[in-house]
C-alpha cells in the first residue's frame, strides 16, 4: 500500500472555491481505499475530528480547521456495457465535470445537463447534484461507501441513499457515518434529452430534438454567461436553496408580485426561485466589503477578495432578514458551514 501523503499547518486556499485563506491542521490526501481505512484506523486511536474534502465548491469554511482534512483522490473508471445500457463505477476522485465530458465522448448518454458543476463525484451524492431539471438520483444505481461505524466497505442502494432535493442520508439523516468512494451511474447509449427549462430552451433556439451533446455545449454556455468561475472569482455556487412555500403563501405572494417566480413542488407547495427574492429585494450585485452577491446571479454570493467566513456569514444574514420582512421566507443556506 502506497503510504498517505501527510502535510501539517496546511493552506487550504486553493482548496475551496471561496477562496478563503485557511489552515488545516493536517491535510491528509486519500488515493485508495486501503489508506482511508488505514485513516480510519488511526482516527480511532487517536480521535480527532475528520472532514472529507473533495473540490472545497460545496464549503464555507473557518480559518482554521482543526482534526484531520481528506482530501479525496480516489480514481475508479469502470464501465459495464449491456447493449445501449451503461453502469460506470467512477471514482469518489474524479473530477465530476471531467466525468460529465468524458461519458460524452463514448456516446454514453444522461450526465449532460449536469455539465460544469465543479467538485468530484464523490461528493455528487451528498446534496443530490441538482441542474436544469435533472438530478443525481436519476442517474446512479449504487454509492460505493465505507461505513465509518461498522469499519466496512458497503454498498448502497438508490433507496438506501434517501435522496431528496439538494439532500440526501449522507447530507442530513447521517452525517459523517459514510465516507463516498466511488459511484455508480447509470447511462444509455440511447439519447433521452431533458430540455424543459425556459434558459436551456432560450439557448438551443427552440430545438425541440438537440443531441445530448448539444445540450451539454448549451448548458456550458448559458453557465458560463450566468455563473463566475471560481477560478476567476471565488463563490460556492447558489448560496441559498430554493425555498418551498405552501399554494396559499404563493397565492398571497403573487398578489403582492405579478412577476414572482414560482414553480410547482412535488409537495403541493411552490418552489420559489430564492435569487429572484434577492433580486427583488435591491441585493443583486450587492457589495458588503470584501463580498456580495454576484451581478449576474444575486444567489451566488462572491469573495471580491480577502473575504473570509465572518464575512459571508454576514452578508448571508443581512439577505435573509431583507427577504424575510418583505416575502415572509425564510431562505436556508445550501453550503456546509465547518466547523
Ligand atoms: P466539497 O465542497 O468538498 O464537499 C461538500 C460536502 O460533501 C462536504 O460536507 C464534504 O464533507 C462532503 N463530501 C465530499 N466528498 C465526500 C465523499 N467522498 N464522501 C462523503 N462526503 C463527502 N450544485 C448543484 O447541485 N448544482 C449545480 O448546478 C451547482 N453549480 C455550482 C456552480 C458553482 C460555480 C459552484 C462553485 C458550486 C456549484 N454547486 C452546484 C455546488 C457544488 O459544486 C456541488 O455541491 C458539488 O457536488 C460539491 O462537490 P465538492 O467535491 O466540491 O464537495
Ligand atoms: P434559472 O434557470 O434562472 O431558474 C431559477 C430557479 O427556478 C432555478 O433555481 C430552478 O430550480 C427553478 N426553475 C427554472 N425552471 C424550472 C422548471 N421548468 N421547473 C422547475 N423549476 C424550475 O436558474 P439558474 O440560477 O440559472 O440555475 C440553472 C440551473 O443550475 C438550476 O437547476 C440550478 O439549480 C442549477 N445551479 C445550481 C447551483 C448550486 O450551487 N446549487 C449553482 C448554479 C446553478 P432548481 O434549482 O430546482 O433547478
Amino acid at each position: 500500500m502506497s503510504a498517505v501523503s501527510v502535510l501539517h499547518q496546511a493552506s487550504l486556499r486553493e482548496l475551496n472555491t471561496f477562496g478563503f485563506d485557511v489552515i488545516a491542521d493536517t491535510l491528509v490526501t486519500i488515493e485508495n481505499v486501503d489508506q482511508l481505512a488505514q485513516l480510519m484506523q488511526q482516527l480511532k486511536t487517536d480521535p480527532q475530528p475528520l472532514l472529507i474534502l473533495g473540490g472545497g465548491s460545496n464549503l464555507v469554511l473557518a480559518d482554521r480547521i482543526p482534526g484531520v482534512v481528506a482530501r479525496m483522490a480516489i480514481k475508479r473508471w469502470q464501465p459495464q456495457i449491456d447493449g445501449d445500457d451503461i453502469l460506470l463505477w467512477a471514482g469518489a476522485g474524479e473530477n465530476w465535470h471531467q466525468t460529465v465530458e468524458r461519458t460524452l465522448e463514448q456516446g454514453w448518454y444522461g450526465l449532460e445537463n449536469l455539465a460544469l458543476i465543479p467538485g468530484t463525484v464523490g461528493a455528487a451524492p451528498v446534496q443530490n447534484i441538482g441542474a436544469y431539471g435533472v438530478e443525481l438520483k436519476d442517474r446512479i444505481n449504487r454509492v460505493e461507501v465505507f461505513d465509518c461505524q461498522q469499519e466496512c466497505l458497503k454498498q448502497l442502494s438508490l433507496d438506501d441513499c434517501r435522496f431528496a432535493y439538494r439532500d440526501s442520508l449522507f447530507k442530513s439523516v447521517e452525517p459523517g457515518r459514510y465516507v463516498i468512494t466511488a459511484v455508480e451511474l447509470k447511462l444509455s447509449r440511447k439519447a433521452d434529452v431533458q430540455v424543459g427549462y425556459a434558459a436551456l430552451q432560450a439557448e438551443l433556439h427552440g430545438q425541440s430534438t438537440p443531441t445530448p451533446e448539444q445540450v451539454f455545449d448549451a448548458v456550458c454556455r448559458v453557465r458560463r454567461q450566468k455563473l463566475p468561475d471560481p477560478a476567476q472569482l471565488g463563490n460556492a455556487g447558489s448560496f441559498f436553496k430554493n425555498p418551498v412555500v405552501s399554494a396559499e403563501h404563493c397565492q398571497q405572494l403573487r398578489q403582492q408580485e405579478a412577476d414572482l417566480v414560482a414553480h410547482a413542488d412535488p409537495s403541493g407547495g411552490c418552489k420559489l426561485a430564492a435569487g429572484w427574492l434577492i433580486d427583488r429585494c435591491g441585493l443583486k450585485g450587492y457589495r458588503m466589503g470584501s463580498v456580495g452577491t454576484y451581478p449576474q446571479q444575486a444567489l451566488v454570493l462572491v469573495n471580491w477578495g480577502g473575504g473570509d467566513r465572518a464575512a459571508v456569514e454576514q452578508l448571508a444574514e443581512y439577505i435573509r432578514r431583507k427577504v424575510v420582512e418583505r416575502f415572509g421566507v425564510e431562505l436556508e443556506p445550501e453550503p456546509r458551514f465547518y466547523p
